[in-house]
């Protein structure tokens, strides 16, 4: 059971397949299957229509950043690292949304937490909520 008073991060991640690829949460729920995990790893999927889908409910923990999953939550763009005007628009959301139920939490990429040599989600996400005051 994920504690809300334990969520410190909210982590963006890129799904890492190719740009043009239209996925959905159940894709990625089924790909996640495929690795032996007990479906999909994140809370929320963002289409390339800009279309936000639900993936784990908040109160269960995620699989998507090492080591970090009991104090985060993880939203995730379909498409490796040209994401369309509506994803940026529907990931705003998404974060201001959940800022209200956890308004301590820091807002990172992947690649800025956690052990990893991933570069996911191939932008600079700090900078980036920055611009947008998150
Ligand atoms: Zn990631």
């Amino acid at each position: 059971m994920l504690k809300s008073k334990n969520i410190k991060f909210l982590v963006v991640h890129c799904s890492d397949t190719e740009n043009n690829k239209i996925l959905n949460a159940r894709n990625i729920h089924e790909m996640h299957l495929g690795f032996g995990w007990d479906g999909i790893g994140y809370h929320k999927v963002i289409c390339r229509s800009g279309k936000i889908e639900n993936g784990r409910p908040e109160y269960w923990i995620g699989a998507h950043v090492k080591s970090k999953n009991e104090i985060s939550l993880g939203v995730c763009l379909i498409g490796r690292d040209k994401f369309t005007q509506k994803q940026f628009i529907s990931l705003e959301r998404v974060l201001k949304k959940w800022k209200l139920f956890y308004p301590k939490a820091k807002i990172i990429g992947h690649k800025d937490i956690g052990e990893t040599k991933k570069t996911c989600p191939n932008f600079d996400v700090i900078s980036w909520c920055k611009n947008k005051n998150l």
